[in-house]
């Protein structure tokens, strides 16, 4: 069985005083919810503040948008794995496809990334996602499969168990347009099926595929009742407390109607 696992990536929001109210609320929200893992990914500013509000909880853990593959040195405006992990953070979103897009990331650069963030003991949840020109072309399960296979590169089976994949179709992500159960569930399912031929069918059938792409507290449910999805990674929504208690709430079965 796969606990569910469902992340907030806050992006470039909320400051340090929004952060503190958020999951202040939060956790006293969360309190009696215990089948689900839950990740927060602020802003690097927030991470201190946020680290000492969550104190160690095993449920709500700490999560970083990104970072640089070296662990220090001359890189201005680089944060690495290590300068985290003294913070507490557990999980790190690796290629995002705004990383990608915006910031010119590659599979190469996403690939030293997740390596990286391994040795630092960080749990890399690697997203991948084909625009809505691949998918119309029919190419969606070929550029997932290249995405992985380049972006995990040599991998040991060991260390694979420690990474989480997002399924983010690009064309879903911040648009307000959701990938159909139906279609979410196929990609998920065909994600499952390379990994169990690069890594092994044991250790696909232990990993968490989380799906992204607006993600709301409407949507939620229907998408993680889906067999090969594990849980969302979830940005807009995740913003305002009550909504990303909402998908929480989904994913652990426990509906408000
Ligand atoms: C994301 O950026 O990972 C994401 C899924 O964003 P949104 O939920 O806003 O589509």
């Amino acid at each position: 069985m796969r606990k569910k696992l469902v992340a907030a990536n806050w992006k470039m929001n909320m400051t340090v005083g929004e952060s503190t109210s958020f999951i202040e609320d939060f956790r006293r929200d969360v309190a009696e919810i215990s089948n689900v893992e839950i990740v927060i990914a602020p802003p690097f500013t927030c991470i201190a503040k946020v680290s000492e509000l969550l104190g160690g909880s095993q449920k709500i853990r700490l999560g970083a948008q990104n970072m640089h593959y070296e662990m220090n040195g001359a890189y201005t405006g680089e944060i690495s794995a290590p300068m985290l992990r003294e913070l507490f953070v557990r999980y790190i979103i690796v290629g995002h496809s705004e990383r990608r897009q915006l910031f010119g990331e590659t599979n190469a650069i996403v690939c030293k990334k997740v390596h990286a963030a391994l040795g630092a003991e960080l749990k890399p949840i690697l997203c991948i996602g084909e625009t809505l020109e691949e998918r119309d072309a029919g190419k969606e399960e070929t550029v997932l499969r290249t995405q992985l296979v380049e972006s995990l590169g040599t991998i040991d089976e060991e260390s694979f168990q420690d990474i989480v994949i997002a399924y983010e179709p690009i064309w879903a992500i911040g648009t307000g347009r959701t990938a159909s159960p139906d279609q979410a569930q196929k990609a998920h399912a065909s994600i499952r099926k390379t990994l169990s031929e690069i890594i092994s069918p044991a250790s696909a059938d232990k990993t968490r595929i989380l799906y992204g792409g607006s993600v709301k507290p409407s949507n939620a449910r229907e998408l993680m009742s889906e067999s090969d999805i594990d849980g969302a990674l979830v940005g807009g929504a995740s913003l305002e407390e009550r909504s990303f208690l909402e998908i929480v709430k989904a994913a652990s079965g426990e509906i408000e109607e």
